[in-house]
């Protein structure tokens, strides 16, 4: 406090107080000093983490559900065997679609030999510019994030429409294969990344009758 009081002096000092100027209030977070809701609602969030969620999750046309897993997901957040373990829920560390790495979100969503195959069957259904996308290994990015592999993927994209079309392929690939995990673990069944594909298409054709139609180059024919 006794610093603090040392510095208000001797800025204070520097200021010259007259007995006829009565006092006023102002703000430093608008141009003319006077209140503002916008501003008051800016400082409230000065220095808060931003993160591109609306461009990655939020803008995609998809089902409510496949969007709300990625954002899970991008957080690390799912019930993948490492944040079971972290929480003491019995488990098997392994992944359930390969059986030979551990399985966090990113080995499930992305690097898993399974899911590769999976997202390279889909890109090569959705043909160019699809077909040039950088491969969304977490090993290739900088901070090695699930957001940051799809986020550079998106930005490789040529123009809003093939982004649009991706960031919906990225919600229902990463639904479909938390699915597949799913049934392996609860139902102990288990598809071929073929068969996955195959589910994939019909669920695009369920999203275009619901009028999301950013998938329909995946089933229409060529
Ligand atoms: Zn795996």
């Amino acid at each position: 406090m006794l610093q603090q009081l040392c510095s208000l002096t001797e800025m204070a000092s520097c200021i010259n107080f007259t007995d006829e100027a009565s006092d006023s209030v102002r703000r430093k977070w608008t141009v003319d000093g006077t209140y503002t809701a916008r501003s008051s609602y800016r400082c409230q969030f000065e220095g808060a983490l931003r993160t591109n969620d609306k461009e990655l999750i939020w803008s995609a046309k998809a089902a409510p559900r496949a969007k709300t897993f990625l954002w899970l997901a991008t957080r690390e957040r799912c019930m993948t065997a490492d944040n079971l373990a972290i929480r003491g829920i019995p488990h098997n560390p392994n992944c359930p679609l390969c059986s030979t790495a551990p399985e966090t979100a990113a080995h499930l969503l992305t690097v898993c030999p399974y899911s590769a195959e999976l997202w390279s069957s889909v890109i090569i259904k959705l043909g160019p510019p699809f077909s040039a996308l950088p491969v969304a290994t977490t090993a290739a990015n900088n901070d090695g994030s699930l957001r940051s592999s799809w986020t550079s993927q998106l930005r490789a994209l040529p123009g809003p429409a093939h982004r649009n079309t991706w960031r919906s392929a990225i919600c229902l690939i990463a639904w479909m294969l938390w699915k597949e995990r799913n049934a392996r673990i609860f139902n102990a069944t288990h598809c071929s990344p073929r068969q996955v594909v195959s589910r994939i298409m019909d669920e695009a054709r369920c999203w275009s009758a619901a009028r999301i139609h950013q998938l329909d180059r995946l089933f229409e024919p060529p």
